[in-house]
């Protein structure tokens, strides 16, 4: 049987979650060191309309598992249901997101089926003829290059790294749906409630405009608003310590424990760069900083440093681009 790379598709409130088309540009880069298949899993309560869209706009086969009782994410049902999957089949790989469902199930699936767990991949190389993957280790600071030893490996790759360039296949994908009863046992959701920032608005986001300590204090978090909001699709992240300041949601941090972003530009307004920082937005094609001290590591890897005070460079910046 050839042997197949999985992507297992993420979804969140009816609609596919944007690690998926991530998840398969991941996918078709290993195709050029491997030329596997690329199948998808997608599970769920109803998840047939999503996985027509995945193989109408990708060109994937996809398998839609549903299953009443996940009407709510259940890591012990996907770990289950997963694990039951491929029992008759070693996969080259299974690819699910480093995201806090695809962490959930993906370590605990690799134990079921004896393969090897890789969690935050970056990249994806070749050692000595055989694959091996980029992750981030030491909080950001370093990466390793790992060569899994086991047949299947299960794979967590970082959102935000690898951008979909085009479907997997010029031809529609085929679609096949099983139905099947699963009661966990261990676990249930009771509900999801929203969260007080939308973390999804900064990894779909052109242009991230981001707050650091040197903000100062929570009112000057309102310019790097009006900052953004002179560009269409954009969204406001921070560093850590403004996220623990409680100026900005968590769910607006961006780093090595928060979200990992690639837009086409990113602005740090007062971010000294340490490497948990660095490690969430480096992806960025183009960098400009703001911040007083010039030699600030968030320096070295812009594009644009602008040495100004960023309370008199944003408002003067903003009023000339509205006189403009
Ligand atoms: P600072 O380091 O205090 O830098 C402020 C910058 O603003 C300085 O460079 C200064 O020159 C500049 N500045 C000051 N005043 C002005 C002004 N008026 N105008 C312009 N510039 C000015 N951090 C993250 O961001 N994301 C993470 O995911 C993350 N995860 C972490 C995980 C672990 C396990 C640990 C230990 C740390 C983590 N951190 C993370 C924290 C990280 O190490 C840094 O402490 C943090 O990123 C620093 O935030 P900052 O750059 O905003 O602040």
């Amino acid at each position: 049987m050839e042997r197949t790379i999985y992507v297992i598709a993420e979804h969140a409130c009816g609609e596919i979650s944007p690690v998926t088309f991530e998840l398969l540009a991941f996918a078709a880069q290993i195709r050029t060191f491997r030329p596997l298949p690329i199948s998808v899993l997608i599970l769920g309560q109803d998840v047939s309309g999503m996985a027509e869209e995945i193989a109408a706009s990708e060109g994937a086969d996809i398998t839609a598992l549903e299953i009443p009782e996940l009407g709510n994410y259940n890591g012990e049902v996907y770990r289950q249901v997963l694990a039951d999957f491929f029992e008759t089949e070693a996969p080259a790989l299974i690819c699910a997101g480093h995201t806090a469902t695809g962490t959930d199930f993906a370590p605990g699936l690799a134990i079921r089926l004896g393969a090897a767990s890789i969690t935050n991949i970056r990249g994806v190389a070749e050692h000595e003829t055989r694959l091996c993957f980029d992750r981030s280790i030491c909080n950001g600071a370093r990466t390793a290059r790992v060569l899994p030893r086991t047949e299947t490996a299960v794979l967590n790759v970082q959102p935000g790294v690898f951008r979909r360039t085009g479907p997997v296949s010029p031809r529609p994908g085929t679609v096949r749906i099983r139905r099947t009863e699963y009661a966990a046992r261990k676990l249930r959701c009771t509900g999801i409630r929203p969260s007080q920032a939308d973390p999804g608005a900064l990894s779909d986001a052109d242009v991230v405009v981001s707050a650091g300590n040197g903000v100062g204090d929570a009112e000057n978090i309102g310019l790097v608003y009006r900052l953004a909001g002179l560009f269409p699709k954009s969204a406001v992240g921070g560093s850590r310590i403004v996220c623990d300041r409680g100026w900005l949601a968590y769910g607006q941090q961006v780093g090595v424990t928060g979200a990992t972003v690639a837009p086409k530009l990113y602005i740090a307004c007062g971010i000294s760069g340490a490497p948990q920082h660095l490690s969430g937005m480096s992806g960025s094609a183009f960098i400009v900083a703001i911040n007083t001290d010039v030699r600030a590591a968030m320096m070295s890897v812009a594009d644009v440093c602008v040495t100004e005070d960023l309370a008199t460079f944003i408002p003067t910046f903003i009023e000339a681009c509205n006189a403009a």
